[in-house]
């Protein structure tokens, strides 16, 4: 085995539509728990798929016309549970556990408690009863993706994984499930909720949506103190940053370094590690030891139950920050030849 390649090590099982056994849901109904993002999309495809479906929304809830308006049964969260065999629970993740308080007793053993993250599990905010099955069926994508790839005869890769198995099946019903949202036809990954989850959280944290932003704003910032007009530190550091992600998503590192030129190429070999430093990759090692120990999830749960005061100044600070202002300004210049 030579370093780096994909080996037994690191390699996870993969299902397609040919491991699942979509008669597993024939006498089981799902109820989908909420319709936003991901909630509207399994529920479609579902349906689509010849699933007995129904949607549990509260009454006062403003997604219920949409559900009805998309041919949809829609029910009250515990009387859906109730008459439900797999619960997929797509509210926020927030308020998740208050959901399942309500719904606990309309859970029949054998039933099964269905997950798109691992978050309220791993970190113990739901405890689940044992006689029913826990699993995770996770579409890499946002909801509207993952309804689009199905109505165009196209997957959306997913994450499957299984917490409690009560029934002894419940690996089956995860795949079945994830073949008739859609995600077995790209491809769905077998994981545990803890690494779901921990390694979900720190790739947001670390690298996708604060580790990027970061790097945004610092390169903008130095550019704009040293002179340069604020124009130009926006289209530099942050609008040019698609084309590089869109390099890499197609084909890899690899893709993006063939594509720059070679000025590019050897200055950003040269200098991404002196900015990215090992200074830098402490700091990722203790943001991911954060995740791992709770101390990243007890500090959000209290953030949420205080009412949200420090998340709230956070966002009115990414709100105000100088490169907001140029950007909406130089997007609105590009408008016209879109459309
Ligand atoms: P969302 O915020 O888009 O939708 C939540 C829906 O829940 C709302 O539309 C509403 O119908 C309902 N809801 C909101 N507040 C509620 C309340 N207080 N009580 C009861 N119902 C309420 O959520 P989402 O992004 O679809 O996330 C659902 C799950 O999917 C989460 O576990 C999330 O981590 C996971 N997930 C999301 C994505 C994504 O891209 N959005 C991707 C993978 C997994
Ligand atoms: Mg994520």
């Amino acid at each position: 085995m030579t370093a780096g390649t994909h080996d037994e090590a690191t390699t996870a099982e993969i299902y397609y539509d040919a491991d699942a056994d979509r008669t597993v849901l024939d006498d089981r109904t799902v109820a989908v728990l909420g319709y936003g993002s991901q909630g509207h999309a399994h529920a479609r495809n579902l349906a689509d798929s010849g699933v007995d479906v129904l949607v549990g929304l509260r009454e006062d809830s403003d997604s219920r016309p949409a559900a009805r308006e998309d041919g949809l049964e829609v029910a009250t969260p515990t009387e859906a549970a109730e008459r439900a065999d797999v619960v997929s629970v797509l509210v926020p993740d927030t308020v998740q556990p208050a959901v399942h308080d309500s719904i606990e007793s309309a859970l029949s053993p054998g039933d099964t408690l269905q997950f798109a993250h691992g978050f309220n599990i791993h970190y113990g905010q739901i405890e689940p009863d044992p006689a029913v099955n826990v699993t995770m069926v996770a579409p890499k994508s946002p909801g509207h993706l993952v309804r689009r790839n199905y109505e165009n005869d196209q997957g959306t890769p997913g994450l499957l994984a299984v917490y409690q198995d009560a029934t002894g099946d419940a690996h089956h019903v995860a795949l079945a499930y994830a073949e008739a949202i859609g995600c077995t036809r790209a491809g769905v990954v077998e994981t545990t909720f803890r690494e779901e989850t921990e390694t979900d959280l720190f790739g947001e944290q670390a690298v996708l949506c604060g580790g990027v932003t970061s790097l945004v704003k610092q390169g903008y910032e130095t550019l704009v103190e040293a002179g340069y007009s604020r124009e130009m530190a926006y289209f530099e550091c942050l609008n040019e940053l698609k084309l590089i992600v869109d390099l890499m998503y197609e084909g890899g590192l690899g893709e993006m370094w063939d594509s720059v030129s070679d000025t590019a190429e050897y200055g950003g070999l040269t200098r991404g590690d002196e900015v990215v430093d090992d200074h830098a990759r402490q700091n990722m090692e203790q943001v991911l030891e954060a995740v791992q120990d709770g101390t990243f999830a007890r500090e959000w749960i209290a953030e949420n139950q205080a009412g949200r005061p420090s998340f709230t100044q956070l966002r009115q600070a990414e709100t105000d920050h100088d490169i907001e202002a140029v950007g909406e300004y130089l997007r609105g210049l590009f408008a016209w030849g879109e459309e």
